[in-house]
Formats: structure tokens, C-alpha cells, sequence
């Protein structure tokens, strides 16, 4: 991270961060506040580090984002991207909200059925599943498969067939338009590995229809994610609407259109994706086709409600240069940016904290590798050991990808709503990581 150029643009101060971030608020007495519950609270409670997801926010935002695409005239199913955020109190309240799932495992399916999310409103996407995955999805009744490849659909058929069931199936198409997002997460590129290769897909759907255990039901695209403007999603989605048209002239129907997820959200400076910018791309590319549409969006709905709540293990101060904050969460918890150079906001929990003047600091985790840094040169009151802060728009792909690297537990997990809050993941404990080893008898001895 230290070689990639500094940023032209100034970062957000931290009343920039606030006003950005509605859900949060400073109070005098107790400071940063979440959905009307002190995060000091919490962190008394429960320790640090911690995730806080806000079940307020969570609603709040699929709430608009349906409310953009009725606005659009249009009648667009939400399937929630669980690999975001799946823990299962997030799906239930998905599946609550009355909005189904897009997965991409057999794990995933197995958590969206314990979260109470109906069989026939998931959709398994993905480019590569097991047969074992594809048997438990296609016995389940899953609502949708989206196809990533010729051989893929050969083997749906195969199975499908040898459960004596009809498997609704849709292309994934690679439209080849680039979504100017970061190359790891960019996937509508003929380079990437997803999809079907758009030249090849309307032949596809002819041989698929031609199928035993298939029923072709239409096509889906996603582009990649963290993506900003409306301008890619026009792109590929009018190479979708040629690609149904071709093939309803060929005599085949084409009833569905899944639209992919990737809308993006505002970490730093960027502005938000829209929803109704989304809404608008679909309408005038897919509005007048006829067909049943759906999204899956992910870390539009999940990123911005959650945080994770972080102590300061020590400062360490270096002459002049910036200290260094050494907090006790690092990338094993957040990997975000580590792996994709991501930029985080990060707020002081201290009331007073907001009126202190600002000093730059370097912020890291205790982990053995100079990747484990949250952020560089980031203004930030002074913060001595033992204070906390709270690394926001945490809510995807935060928790889900954390791991024990290092031997370090995975923290705990809390959900706030109507101005309460409960713990719905204990912190593990350090006998929990090695439970579910076993040691070789002629090793027994030395334990
Ligand atoms: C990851 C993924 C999504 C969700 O992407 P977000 O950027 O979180 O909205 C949706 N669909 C598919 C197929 C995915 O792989």
C-alpha cells in the first residue's frame, strides 16, 4: 500500500464521514452512536474486537432499493448476494423483508434454508459448483440455476435427470463490457472467468432447450462490483436485451432476466451507487422485453450497516513520522483492505474525540505481515491505547471473509435494532480453534 500513489483528493474529515453516514451519530455523554445504541456500550459488554450490523439500516435500504424499481414502473425481485454478509440472522431478516437469495454454495443454500428463505426464491450462481451442491439444490427446488458454461450445463442435465426432475436454468452471459471497478472484482470481461462467452450463449440456450432435466428460462449477467455509475450496467444489459430478442426469433421463449448485483457504495469520497440509476438502466434496456427481472445486490444492502469495533493496543511512536495505531483487530477480521487497497472510514467512539485537533497516524493490526494496515496517513484525533474506534461500511464482505490467521478468534458479532442490541455470534474461544483437530496417535504423547 505504501507504493500506490497518495490520492488527489483530500479524505472526508470526520464530520464528512458523519454526515455520509446517517445511521451514526456523536453524543456528548456516551459518543458514537449506532441506530440510538452507544457503541461504547457494546464494546463494554462484549470486547473488541467486535462487528455491529444494524438491522435498522439493513431494512431501511432494501427498502429503498425496491421502492427505486416500483418507482421505474418495474417489477424487479430482490435476491440478496448472501456470500456479503451470510450470517443467518442477516438472511432471516432478508427473508422477512419478503426478498429472496442469490448464493453460491451449497454452505450458502444450507444457511438460506435455516434462515426460513423459500427453496424457489434462491438462485444458484457460480462457476463452479459440485455435483454435491447441484444434488442438494436441485432435490431443494431451487428457484433458478444460472449457468456458467457449456460442460456446467451438461452436467445439470445429467443429474437433474437421474432425480427424475426439471432443473429452471439461466445463462450467465459474459457480456464483455468493463464495469471500471478494481481488477479483483471486476467480472464482465471476456478475460475474466465468468460467464458464457456472449457469441456463443443464444446456441447455447437452443441445445439447452433441446435438454433432458433443463428447462432454459432466460439469461443473467453481473458485471462486477463496487461499481458506481449506471453507464456499465446500460452497456451490458442492451447486450442482454439483443440476446433475448435473437432468440425469441428463433422460436425459443425467454421469461427471465436476472440483472446481477455489483452496485456500489460510498467508502471515502465517491458518491453512492443509485438505485434508481440501476432501476433506470433496466428499464431502458430490459423494461419493455416482457420478461420476469431480478438483481442481486450485496454489498449495496449490507456494506454500509454494519461496523467493526476496534481497540487501540498500543501507540507506537516513531520520532517525528506518523505513529503508528496498532488496534486489536487486523486482517484476518477485515481483509478488505489488504486485498483490494480498500479505503475505510474510521471514526473515534470517545465523546470528546470529535472536538480534539487531529494529528496523521498510520493504523494496523497486530498480524505478521506488512499488508495487515487499515489505513496510511489518516487524520485522526489522538488516540492513546485503550481507545476505540469503529471501521465503518463493514457490513459486506467484512465478517464473512475473516479467518484465524495467526491463532486469533473470530470476533464477536452483534445486531442492533429498535434501539437494542444482541450478541448473535459469540466470540470464539481460543479451545474452539483447535476443536475440530485430531491428532495423530503417535503424536498424542506431547500434547
Ligand atoms: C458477488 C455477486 C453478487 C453481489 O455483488 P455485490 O457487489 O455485493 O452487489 C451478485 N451476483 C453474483 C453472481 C455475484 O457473484
Amino acid at each position: 500500500m505504501a507504493d500506490t500513489a497518495p490520492p488527489t483528493d483530500a479524505d472526508p474529515t470526520l464530520a464528512e464521514l458523519l454526515a455520509t453516514h446517517p445511521h451514526l451519530q456523536t453524543d456528548p455523554t456516551c459518543g458514537l452512536v449506532f441506530e440510538g445504541v452507544a457503541l461504547n456500550a457494546i464494546a463494554d459488554a462484549v470486547g473488541t474486537p467486535c462487528w455491529v450490523m444494524g438491522a435498522g439500516t439493513l431494512r431501511h435500504r432494501l427498502r429503498r432499493m425496491q421502492a427505486a424499481m416500483q418507482a421505474a414502473g418495474l417489477n424487479v425481485g430482490i435476491h440478496y448476494a448472501v456470500k456479503a454478509n451470510d450470517h443467518t440472522a442477516v438472511l432471516s431478516l432478508i427473508g422477512e423483508e419478503g426478498h429472496g437469495a442469490d448464493i453460491v454454495s451449497g454452505g450458502e443454500l444450507a444457511r438460506t434454508q435455516r434462515a426460513g428463505i423459500a427453496a424457489g426464491r434462491v438462485v444458484f450462481s457460480g462457476v463452479g459448483k459440485t455435483d454435491a451442491e447441484l444434488e442438494q439444490a436441485i432435490s431443494l427446488g431451487v428457484g433458478q440455476i444460472n449457468v456458467e458454461s457449456a460442460e456446467e450445463l451438461a452436467i445439470i442435465s445429467a443429474i437433474a435427470s437421474r432425480l427424475g426432475r426439471t432443473a429452471k436454468v439461466a445463462l450467465r452471459v459474459n457480456p464483455d463490457v468493463d464495469a471500471k471497478t478494481h481488477a479483483k472484482i471486476t467480472t464482465g470481461l471476456a478475460a475474466n472467468k465468468f460467464g458464457i462467452p456472449f457469441a456463443d450463449a443464444a446456441a447455447l440456450y437452443a441445445h439447452a432447450a433441446s435438454l433432458p432435466g433443463v428447462q432454459p428460462v432466460g439469461f443473467a449477467t453481473h458485471i462486477g462490483s463496487q461499481i458506481l455509475t449506471a453507464a456499465p450496467y446500460r452497456a451490458a444489459y442492451a447486450r442482454v436485451a439483443t440476446l433475448v430478442r435473437s432468440v425469441r426469433d428463433s422460436g425459443l421463449s425467454v421469461e427471465v432476466v436476472d440483472c446481477g448485483g455489483g452496485l456500489g457504495i460510498s467508502y471515502r469520497t465517491e458518491a453512492e451507487g443509485q438505485p434508481e440509476a440501476l432501476a433506470g438502466a433496466i428499464r431502458a434496456e430490459l423494461g419493455d422485453l416482457g420478461v420476469r427481472l431480478a438483481i442481486e445486490p450485496g454489498r449495496w444492502l449490507a456494506g454500509p450497516a454494519g461496523v467493526l469495533l476496534s481497540s487501540v493496543i498500543l501507540r507506537k511512536e516513531q520520532g517525528m513520522a506518523a505513529p503508528f495505531l496498532v488496534l486489536d483487530s487486523a486482517m484476518n477480521e477485515l481483509l478488505r483492505p489488504s486485498m483490494y487497497d480498500a479505503w475505510h472510514g474510521i471514526l473515534p467512539l470517545a465523546p470528546q474525540a470529535f472536538s480534539q485537533p487531529t494529528e496523521l497516524a498510520h493504523v494496523v493490526g497486530p498480524v505478521c505481515e506488512s499488508g495487515d494496515t487499515f489505513a496510511r496517513d489518516r487524520l485522526l484525533p489522538r488516540l492513546e491505547r485503550g481507545a476505540r474506534v469503529a471501521i465503518l461500511d463493514t457490513g459486506a464482505y467484512g465478517s464473512v471473509m475473516s479467518s484465524t490467521y495467526n491463532s486469533r478468534p473470530l470476533a464477536a458479532q452483534v445486531l442492533v435494532e429498535d434501539g437494542r442490541w444482541k450478541v448473535i455470534r459469540h466470540r470464539q474461544t481460543v479451545e474452539e480453534l483447535w476443536q475440530d483437530e485430531t491428532m495423530p496417535s503417535h503424536l498424542a504423547g506431547h500434547a
